[in-house]
């Protein structure tokens, strides 16, 4: 094995030194080209948004080392990119339908503590993911949940009861997420699919929400919110 082929190659101080250079270049225009966006910093991507950070990624990493790439090349599409961002970012703030094509739109999870059924079957987020958001935000049954709205850019808005209006819900938390085998008279017990909560005399009994195949039921719970 060749150690100074793969550490070294061909690379010689002067083309070191041109690599300082350009790395500068490219690190104040990466800033620049940010701060034009007008964002004031990354938290959570839209798609949009991520579209346009992997195109400046790849622009802004190339001509850091690659000898026959001009700087001047690169300058010319990241201003293109950021042009074209801000042209959409207009685009978006006139016509609503151009930007729920850009960014999609915010989706109701949860209404009136169970979950809204047909956003579950079209995939859109697993219960996995959104079960570990609320309980994220201090959630432990759906009974205490309002309104549960996923935004464009993947976060979760929660409304929740005041105290007094906290009822029966499913559970979020593992060990209480568990089907049923057992019955108990005049209990509530919330289906696993779709959150609806009734007084139940089968384990089995399917879900009039839900209907097709739901035949899991947890006990409910109707704890109040602790903050
Ligand atoms: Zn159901």
């Amino acid at each position: 094995m060749d150690w100074a082929s793969i550490f070294i190659y061909d690379t010689s101080w002067a083309f070191a030194a041109e690599i300082l250079l350009r790395v500068t270049v490219m690190f104040i225009l990466i800033i620049t080209s940010l701060r034009f966006t007008g964002k004031r910093g990354v938290r959570q991507l839209s798609i949009f948004e991520l579209t346009i950070i992997l195109s400046l990624g790849s622009i802004a990493g190339d001509p850091m080392f690659t000898e026959d790439l001009p700087l001047v090349q690169a300058v010319l599409i990241m201003s293109t990119v950021i042009f074209l961002y801000r042209l959409c970012t207009w685009g978006m703030m006139q016509y609503q339908p151009f930007e729920e094509l850009l960014e999609g739109r915010s989706l109701y999870i949860v209404e009136d503590g169970m979950l809204v059924c047909n956003k579950i079957k079209q995939g859109k987020m697993s219960h996995d993911e959104f079960f570990a958001e609320m309980r994220q935000q201090g959630v432990e049954h759906l009974g205490q949940v309002r309104t549960g709205l996923l935004e464009t850019d993947g976060k979760f808005s929660l409304l929740l009861y005041p105290s007094d209006e906290v009822s029966y819900g499913l559970p979020l938390f593992p060990k209480q997420y568990q089907a049923v085998t057992q019955i108990e008279a005049d209990k509530y017990y919330a289906c696993m699919y779709c959150g609806y909560v009734d007084v139940i005399s089968n384990p089995d009994q399917v879900c009039p929400r839900c209907e097709d195949d739901c035949r899991n039921w947890a006990k409910a719970l109707n704890s109040k919110i602790v903050r």
